[in-house]
């Protein structure tokens, strides 16, 4: 049987469900053919090693005997995620057109969806990912008293919880679906440390001004990236943490530590060994790294707590206080949803910006009514100001306020996280305490 049409027989037959048959496609297992230790399930594929010739075999339940299956080369799994099948409509539940579909694809599908709900199963040929779960099922959810409750298009909540579970049964797969290295990513390539010794040797004596030092880290990591989306790890080490701190310390260069009055560079990675002669530097950059760290994380967190304390008794009334004030912005698209339900004023009057009217702002000069300039007393902000969402309960100022604090200690967060880069970047404090 090619295995193609072994699928699809798995499919249809709900063989999918049996974790025995996913650990045997997914991977190589061993059986004993003369004295197993358990029998095999429906489908289970074994790879026979007659006189040193290696061949895929399945279980075909028809026969209760192992049969070949044609195709499969017997040096690797029989079927990996990003293998491409062509299904004709009707042969996998939800595929309605002869569609290219990976393994990967198909099986998600099958335990998420066809498992629950059979023939009414959609089947999502792309990135199963939350938002579009959360669409498929945000369309089709309805409740038992819901006039849609019977329909095929629907989903009862027991099917959700049951797609959700099986969802998560999804996870125990990642060992052997998800690669956490290749020879790539074990290794500097040799191009980068040239780059990195001519970056260095045109630079020298300038290396220990973070400006240089900053540039010349930004160069190599953008090319260390382009050679690191080559490889078979492009869709597990994209995280730019990863690449920026751990690889960059591992296998560019360990960077600058900054001090007052003098920076010292270590031009080294920890592959090429430790730079002895600057050891203060390696000790000192690993107790700013686990100190610093705390240290500004509780700074950002007593920040919040201070701020909820002072803003604690501020409240949102519902009378319009009538201020003509506002702040000054360009409703760009990106800000679109941060101020839908704020107030614009306009020739003294203040309209709600709503998702029917929004679009009507975006691009244009306005200006949004802000509790910074009402006019209520004692601190406190009128619902116009503060905008429709904020004002859903009238003590929300405080968790408004605590933004500020949160945002810093993100920021100080973020830059512990740096390690040994330096990025070079404008800080914007409006970005902070807007
Ligand atoms: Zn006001």
């Amino acid at each position: 049987m090619l295995i193609r049409d072994y699928l699809v027989a798995v499919i249809q037959n709900g063989a999918y469900k049996e974790r025995s048959w996913v650990l045997s496609v997914l991977s190589f297992t061993a059986y004993n053919f003369k004295h197993p230790l358990k029998p095999p399930v429906p489908y289970q594929a074994v790879r026979k090693d007659e006189k040193g010739t290696k061949v895929w075999m399945y279980y075909n339940p028809a026969l209760q005997d192992f049969d070949e299956l044609e195709g499969a080369d017997p040096n690797f799994p029989v079927a990996r995620p990003e293998d491409h099948y062509t299904f004709k409509a009707g042969e996998i539940p939800g595929i309605t057109e002869d569609t290219d579909t990976t393994f990967g694809r198909l099986l998600v599908n099958a335990v998420i969806f066809f498992d629950v709900l059979k023939e009414r199963a959609p089947y999502i040929n792309g990135e199963i990912n939350r938002k579009v779960l959360e669409k498929i099922y945000d369309q089709r959810l309805a409740d038992g008293a819901s006039e849609h409750a019977g329909d095929p298009k629907y989903l009862t909540v027991d099917e959700f919880k049951r797609c959700m579970n099986n969802g998560f049964s999804l996870g125990g797969l990642s060992p052997l679906c998800v690669p956490t290295a290749c020879p790539e990513t074990m290794y500097p390539p040799k191009f980068i440390i040239e780059l990195r010794d001519k970056l260095f040797a045109e630079n020298q004596g300038k290396l220990n001004d973070p400006a240089v030092m900053g540039m010349i880290q930004q160069t190599l990591l953008k090319e260390y990236r382009a050679y690191l989306m080559t490889t078979p790890s492009k869709k597990f080490f994209i995280f730019a943490k990863t690449i920026d701190d751990s690889f960059n310390k591992m296998f560019l260069t360990g960077g600058i530590e900054t001090a007052f009055g003098n920076n010292v560079v270590i031009q080294k990675s920890l592959y090429e060994g430790w730079d002895l002669k600057k050891f203060p530097a390696y000790v000192n950059k690993s107790v700013s790294a686990s100190f610093d760290r705390g240290a500004s994380t509780a700074d950002g967190g007593e920040k919040v707590k201070m701020l909820i304390r002072a803003t604690q008794n501020i409240l949102i009334q519902d009378e319009d206080c009538g201020t003509t004030l506002g702040v000054p912005l360009t409703l760009t698209p990106a800000l679109r949803h941060r101020y839908l339900g704020a107030y614009v004023i306009a020739d003294g009057v203040s309209t709600h910006l709503d998702q029917d009217n929004i679009d009507r702002y975006v691009g244009q000069d306005v200006v949004v009514r802000s509790p910074a300039f009402c006019k209520l007393s004692h601190g406190d902000s009128c619902k116009y100001c503060a905008g429709s969402h904020n004002s859903t309960n009238n003590k929300s100022m405080s968790s408004g306020a605590s933004k500020i604090g949160s945002k810093l200690m993100l920021l100080s967060m973020k830059s512990m996280h740096k390690g040994s880069r330096i990025t070079l970047v404008d800080y914007d404090l409006d970005e902070a305490f807007n």
